[in-house]
This record gives structure tokens, sequence and C-alpha cells, in this order.
């Protein structure tokens, strides 16, 4: 699977926002975008005035490097949310945070998103008692999710365990740290989502 694989801080730097691609790092006083908050590159500092399209360009960038998504995955979650009733900016990004990736993520079970895809992938987690390989899975209200047996004692899930302590949790993905499972107990809302985002640009990104 096609992923980005360049330096992750300079997306932050891009993109105006803290988007806690990294692990530790983004908590400590080492975080790129809290020492240089602004763009990268020679003309960084002078960014000037941007467009309409430029500005919902850079939302829709936000957030799908938040999640670590391509194009056209993000396109798919689009579509879907779209199709259902409701306001389409909140249930795009209800699909976003209900990912498998995702969940282990707000669950402290990885470190950040790209390593929850990674340990996915490895068929290290139990989805409802069955091994589940699939990131993009879009779980619901009692999914349970569990660390497998004998993956309990890769250092991932220890190193995990500590940032998350210093992570603000979400009331909606539960989790027991000790024995590394977790629950789904609510739908997320956009408030669980700390981005300062305009998500209404996004659609109209979307909606040309
Ligand atoms: Fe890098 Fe994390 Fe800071 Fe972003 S939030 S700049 S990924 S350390």
């Amino acid at each position: 699977m096609a992923r980005y694989t360049g330096p992750v801080c300079r997306l932050c730097r891009r993109e105006g926002d803290k988007l806690f691609l990294k692990g530790d790092r983004c908590y400590t006083s080492k975080c790129s975008f809290d020492r240089k908050p602004y763009a990268p590159g020679m003309h960084g500092k002078k960014r000037g005035k941007m467009s309409d399209f430029a500005l919902q360009l850079r939302e829709k960038q936000k957030v799908r490097r938040m999640y670590g998504m391509l194009e056209k995955a993000f396109v798919t979650q689009f579509d879907h949310a779209s199709n259902e009733r409701g306001v389409t900016a909140e249930l795009f990004l209800r699909r976003l945070e209900l990912r498998f990736d995702n969940v282990v993520f707000r669950m402290g079970l990885a470190v950040n998103r790209n390593e929850a895809r990674q340990l996915i992938r490895h068929k290290h987690f139990l989805l409802n008692g069955q091994t589940c390989n699939i990131p993009s899975r879009q779980l619901k209200i009692g999914d349970k999710v569990a660390v497998k047996e004998g993956s309990r004692k890769l250092n991932s899930f220890t190193l995990a365990k500590e940032i998350y302590l210093r992570r603000p949790a979400v009331s909606w993905a539960q989790c027991e740290s000790d024995s590394l499972t977790g629950e789904i107990v609510a739908l997320p809302s956009r408030d669980d989502i700390p981005l300062a985002l305009k998500d209404h640009m996004i659609v109209e990104y979307y909606s040309k």
C-alpha cells in the first residue's frame, strides 16, 4: 500500500498546525512546529494572502495529512459521508475517526496513526475476537479492540502506553491500558477532534 514516507514535521509546518504525526516529540519542547511555527522553505515566513480555493485546499490537506491518508481513500470516505443523511462535514470527520487505525491510535495502543496502521497490517490486533488486518475498516459502537496475547510484550505498546498518559483522552473510545483492550462506547463528535478546522471548507472544496 502506497504511503507518504517523507519528513512529517514539514507537513505540520506547511499546514500551520500541530498534526501529531510523531510520538513523544509532539508533546515536548522538541516539536518542530513549536520551535518554527511558519511554513518550511526559504520563503516560509512570507506567506501571502491566499485565495478561497487555496484556503479550501489547505484545510483539506490538513485533515488528510493528519489521518495519513492518500487522496483516493480520502475522497471515497467523503463520498460515503455525502451520501448519508446529516451534516456532511461532521459525518465525514466521524468516518475518519472511526477508521480502525485511528481508533487504535485514540485508544493509546500506538504512538501515532502510521504505527497503528503498521501494527494492524502485521496482525497484532483482534477486532471482536477475530484477527483484523484492515486499517481502513469502519468501526461502530460496541466494537472491541484487543492486542493479541502473543504481541503484548512488544516495545511499541509499552511506549504507546507512556505517551497515552500525556495525551488528552477521548470519551468515545475507552481503553484498559493494563490489558491493552478497548471498546467504542459512543460516536465521536466534532469536539473530540483537537484541531482548529474550518470543516465547511472541505465540503466546499469537494463540491466544486
Ligand atoms: Fe513534528 Fe509532532 Fe510537532 Fe508535528 S506535532 S511538528 S509531527 S513533533
